[in-house]
């Protein structure tokens, strides 16, 4: 199958590696755990050890990444964001706090964008992306990114390439719980029902959907999570998947912001990838 690529010349399909670095928020916002520390050290367990395995793990294959934050947990662990800056890569806003914006009232949607971003950027972030908690996203939540001069979103899975939203700027990078590493490996109080799966087992399925998004020429908008990615065995995979990933000239990886970059420049001038023009 023929397909036209809305990628820099030479390359047929895209993938981008997110994390979204949780910490303690995930237990705060949903089982109200700020006084339970073992609960809580689910959370630690990321900004504390996972990040600088992973972070040595993308140095290693010369990959930038994206890691959005929720603006509580920069305050909490700024040494973490500072080493994720220092590396050159992308963050991202997610949140002040941990809670969806489908269960916030409009006052509280953008007071938390307001905060978060206050937090982010008080340690040199410059924040163009936003991934809400859980993907729940509120019927505002577009217009208030393009209020508030964001330049993508990346919580919608109705595609498996950028496009934007109607009547903004504002590009949408598709994501889907298959690419996610919460999906298969997430397990924490409260939900005993869930087994946890092996990483030889989560290889399997996502070799299968990346082998497929690369033949239709779209995006792999892969979604981990430090103190879930980060234990020492999946670790194994991350690193697997990544240099698997580069190892392919076919695939263009780069970070959040660029993916939006280059799809906002494409909806512009939509000959432009079409003849292989990169800027
Ligand atoms: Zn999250």
């Amino acid at each position: 199958m023929s397909q036209q690529t809305m990628w820099p010349a030479g390359r047929e399909s895209a993938a981008c590696f997110t994390f979204d670095l949780d910490g303690e928020e995930v237990w705060i916002a949903n089982l109200q755990a700020a006084d339970r520390p073992g609960v809580l050290s689910q959370g630690t367990y990321g900004p504390k050890v996972a990040v600088p395995l992973i972070l040595d793990i993308l140095r290693r294959h010369q990959v930038a990444a994206t890691f959005f934050v929720p603006g509580r947990v920069a305050e909490r662990h700024p040494g973490a964001v500072r080493a994720i800056l220092t590396d050159s890569h992308e963050i991202g806003y997610h949140g002040y706090t941990h809670r969806s914006p489908a269960d916030l009232s409009a006052a509280e949607e953008e007071s938390e964008l307001v905060l978060g971003r206050r937090a982010l950027e008080q340690l040199g972030a410059q924040l163009r992306g936003y991934r809400a908690p859980s993907w729940d996203t509120s019927e505002r939540t577009v217009g208030l990114l393009a209020e508030h001069g964001f330049s993508y979103s990346s919580n919608l899975m109705d595609d498996i390439r950028p496009y934007q939203h109607p009547g903004t700027s504002l590009i949408e990078l598709p994501v889907h719980w298959l690419l996610d590493d919460a999906a298969h490996f997430w397990f924490s109080l409260g939900n005993w029902d869930k087994t946890i799966r092996s990483a030889a087992e989560v290889r399997q399925l996502w070799s299968e959907e990346a082998s497929g998004i690369a033949g239709l020429g779209g995006i792999a908008v892969w979604t981990f999570h430090p103190q879930v990615i980060g234990r020492p065995g999946r670790l194994r995979l991350l690193d697997e998947l990544i240099g698997a990933t580069v190892a392919d000239s076919s695939v263009w990886v780069a970070r959040a912001d660029e993916v939006a970059s280059a799809a906002a420049l494409n909806e512009a001038d939509p000959d432009r990838a079409r003849s292989g023009r990169t800027s």
